[in-house]
């Protein structure tokens, strides 16, 4: 499926980490402010499709694409050539001082791809919560209004404004304040707890108890933007019920409020559509990208409605790098890919291969309390056995189970108990089911450590 130079094996010649990324590792302590952690302390050589090759010599099986970036795979040859040939050319001018095609040319890519046909415009930047940033100086200066409202779970980056709009205290936030003023939140839509509270867990109820939050604190009037994902990331892979995003942007459309789908873990491909809001037909007022734009290279976006884009005054958006000239070829490339190799598709098959395999570990083990997701953004939410009580220990100890055995996975979540999959778009079927072998191990591994009364586990099916 991938034209890349790396072998598309897993392969354990060390115990993870061996022996020369614990030497790094040491290094990287001494020199390495704490505060950057590391989920998985393998150090990386190369990679490419399925695969991750470390100083040691291991090649783990990529369920993470670097936090659901390299959805065309890493160092995809498209991308890489195109890379190789822009920065020959030339690094960087800065494009508000003498600009260049490839940045025009990212942005058009971006106003015909993003949900809705009518005109639009698109602002390039560096990083995620940069563009979240954008959206919301954007939303601004157009409806004159300054409050901006998020949802529980939600996050959208580290700066300090996205700290603001980002829901979780530890690690994001905590001893960082004081935090931007005029963000509002309102309650997520989250089907597995709304019902465990006894909550109407439908949609449009979760839309209405949002929404009447929103109108009674903060008053329609007063918000510029309401900025939601589609399918929460970081906050557990959160899912909300058919109707939830429909009801909230109609709330918007008829309240003049600007509705920024933060697309930035669920965009390009991902999900199985282009973006996650096509799912359910939402056609929001602006969309955030970066993560899966670029095959890896830093660039981010906001795209959306010419008169709401239009609305800032010039000069009053950019940055020095924002839309570099190599990230702009990288994007072009890796659109291109995606585009033409159908990888939305891919992510679909994806999807169907390892949701059933998921599936069947909720029903052999008590501990494992919800699985959702979408094409490949699937995750697995654990639980005190026969409880719906957040298990962080658990998920660590399935996903550390799981690094032992050369997967690179994920968790995430507000209470740290979501296992998550992300694999990039190019990744082999047979290295697929070899992973949902070794994660069904893993999983077994971990109930074998449970009280024997609360972790039987059910006999285990034939997965091939
Ligand atoms: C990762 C992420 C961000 C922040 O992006 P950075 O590039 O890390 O700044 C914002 N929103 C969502 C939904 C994300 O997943």
């Amino acid at each position: 499926m991938t034209q890349t130079g790396v072998p598309q094996e897993r392969k354990l010649v060390t115990a993870i980490p061996g022996p020369r990324s614990e030497e790094l590792l040491a290094r990287r302590n001494a020199a390495v402010a704490q505060g950057v952690s590391i989920g998985l302390p393998v150090f990386v050589t190369a990679a490419g499709g399925g695969i991750v090759v470390d100083v040691d010599g291991n090649q783990l099986i990529d369920l993470g694409s670097g936090i659901a970036v390299v959805n065309v795979g890493n160092a995809n040859p498209a991308v890489a050539a195109a890379v190789a040939t822009q920065a020959a050319a030339f690094t960087h001018t800065c494009f508000m001082v003498t600009p260049y095609e490839g940045y025009v040319a990212v942005c058009e890519a971006l106003n015909r791809l993003t949900p809705g046909d009518f005109e639009k415009r698109s602002a390039l930047f560096n990083s995620g919560a940069e563009a979240v940033e954008n959206a919301v100086k954007i939303a601004r200066a157009y409806t004159k209004r300054q409050a901006v409202v998020v949802f529980d779970h939600g996050y959208h980056g580290r700066t300090n404004l996205t700290m603001a709009l980002t829901a979780k205290n530890m690690p994001y936030k905590h001893s960082f304040g004081p935090f931007a003023p005029e963000v509002y939140r309102l309650p997520m839509s989250y089907p597995y707890r709304d019902e465990d509270a006894g909550l109407d867990a439908s949609g449009p109820a979760a839309a209405a108890r949002a929404l009447s939050v929103l109108d009674k604190q903060v008053g329609a009037g007063n918000v510029a933007a309401l900025i939601i994902e589609p399918i929460q990331g970081e906050g557990g892979f959160i899912e909300p019920a058919p109707g939830f995003l429909a009801a909230v942007a109609e709330y918007c459309r008829a309240n003049g409020i600007v509705f920024v789908a933060d697309e930035i873990q669920t965009g390009f491909g991902r999900t199985g559509h282009l973006f996650a809001s096509e799912h359910e037909g939402i056609v929001p007022d602006l969309v955030t990208t970066a993560k899966g734009i670029a095959g890896g290279m830093p660039l981010a976006a906001v795209t959306g409605r010419a008169e709401i884009m239009d609305a800032a005054h010039a000069g009053g958006l950019g940055g020095t790098y924002g839309g570099n000239p190599v990230a702009c070829a990288a994007a072009l490339a890796a659109i291109e890919e995606i585009e033409r190799r159908d990888l939305a598709g891919r992510a679909r098959r994806i999807g169907e291969i390892m949701l059933p395999v998921l599936t069947g570990l909720a029903e052999r083990h008590s501990f494992v309390g919800n699985v959702r997701g979408r094409g490949a953004m699937l995750a697995v939410e654990l639980v005190e056995p026969g409880t719906t009580t957040p298990a962080a220990q658990l998920a660590g100890a399935v996903n550390k189970a799981c690094h032992q055995r050369g997967l690179v996975t994920l968790s995430c979540g507000t209470y740290g108990n979501v296992l998550r999959f992300l694999p990039p778009l190019v990744i082999g079927e047979d290295l697929l089911t070899e992973a949902l072998d070794l994660i069904t191990d893993a999983f077994d591994e971990v109930a074998k450590s449970l009280p024997a009364a609360e972790a039987a586990p059910s006999p285990r099916p034939d997965t091939d």
